[in-house]
């Protein structure tokens, strides 16, 4: 069979790609939002989505920080979303994306089910959040929770936890102490200076724990831990002259809580995003119109380097780039 040379092959992709004007990969409320502002240019744009429209927006139980509206829950308000999109006519391909060549003026996109090529992309891949493992699932909108900011306020005078790895969990346990009336701090790691130096009265933060399990009949009543005393454990290796892997110091407790917010921290996916610059955790720099280091590419909501990542600001996020793309 006669071989195809390099130059060939990528014409032949090209043939076959669906073309854009536009192309949004990711149909959380960013991309659905950037998708908006570009029809209504009247601009050939499509959403790639591997799931489904709205993306972490349909887990959240009760959202009541979004203007305008005083109270919703997440499914509802991704289907209000997802009606404006259908009714714009925007083109929605479910498409899990795997990789991306921003190297010419044309962008091409690979996903499972096909190829697409467009002049500009906008990254809408928004994060995903550092799961603890256990059953925090069963106690989600009960207790459990993935975001401080989000929901700080149902808990308003009461005493939380916050799960937390190497300081992660810090700063958002510093803005529960405005509301709560006790933040406590379950860390896995040694914080034991930190907890030392801290001198909030609200606060306070307990090292080297590894929670177990949430507890609670229908809602959250409380944390099992198991809590090692390193201090106790180098003590006990050194009187015992034993190896320090054998040697342990546990104690069992039960931590009463009406809230366990998960700050593990959050992950965005690189797969999409074709070389652009990102800062130190992996989030994709833009300037404030939402333009990354590469020409065509923009990128929009939690997938950005930005301080507050919320469903307000993903919102804006996708308006500026859908105009600008
Ligand atoms: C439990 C919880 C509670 C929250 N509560 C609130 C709140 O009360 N108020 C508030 O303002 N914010 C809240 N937030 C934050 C808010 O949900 C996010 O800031 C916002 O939804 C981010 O939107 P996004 O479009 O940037 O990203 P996402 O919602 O993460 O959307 C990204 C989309 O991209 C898709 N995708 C990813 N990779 C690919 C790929 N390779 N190919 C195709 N598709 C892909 C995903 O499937 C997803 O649908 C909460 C978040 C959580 C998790």
């Amino acid at each position: 069979m006669e071989k195809k040379n390099k130059f060939e092959k990528e014409n032949a992709v090209e043939q076959s790609a669906k073309k854009f004007d536009i192309l949004i990969i990711g149909g959380g409320v960013a991309g659905m939002s950037a998708a908006i502002y570009a029809k209504r240019r009247r601009k050939n744009v499509a959403i790639l989505e591997r799931m489904a429209l709205g993306g972490q927006v349909n887990e959240i139980p009760k959202i009541e920080n979004f203007p305008s509206v005083s109270s919703i829950d997440g499914q509802s308000l991704a289907q209000q979303f997802s009606k404006q999109i259908e009714y714009l006519g925007v083109d929605v391909i479910y498409d899990d994306i795997q990789r991306v060549d921003y190297d010419h003026p044309e962008k091409r996109i690979f996903g499972k089910n096909a190829e697409y090529v467009a002049k500009s992309v906008i990254i809408a891949t928004g994060v995903s959040y550092v799961e603890l493992g256990k059953n925090e699932k069963d106690f989600l909108g009960k207790g459990a929770s993935f975001c401080a900011v989000c929901d700080a306020n149902f808990f308003k005078g009461v005493e939380v936890c916050v799960a937390s790895k190497n300081g992660s969990g810090l700063k958002d346990a510093l803005f529960l102490t405005e509301l709560c009336s006790k933040v406590t701090v379950l860390d896995s790691e040694d914080m034991v200076a930190y907890a030392q130096a801290n001198k909030n009265k609200k606060l306070e933060v307990i090292s080297n724990v590894n929670i177990e399990q949430l507890l609670g009949e229908d809602i959250l009543s409380g944390v099992q831990v198991s809590i090692r005393d390193k201090k106790k454990e180098s003590q006990m290796t050194a009187e015992s002259g034993k190896n320090k892997e054998m040697v342990f110091s546990v104690e069992y407790r039960v931590v009463p809580t009406s809230a366990l917010f998960i700050e593990l921290g959050k992950k965005p996916d690189g797969k999409v995003f074709g070389g652009v610059k990102v800062d130190e955790k992996g989030f994709v720099v833009t300037d404030e119109n939402m333009r990354t280091s590469i020409d065509g590419v923009f990128a929009v909501g939690d997938v950005r380097s930005k301080m507050l990542k919320q469903i307000v600001t993903a919102c804006s996020d996708g308006a500026i780039a859908g105009q600008q793309a």
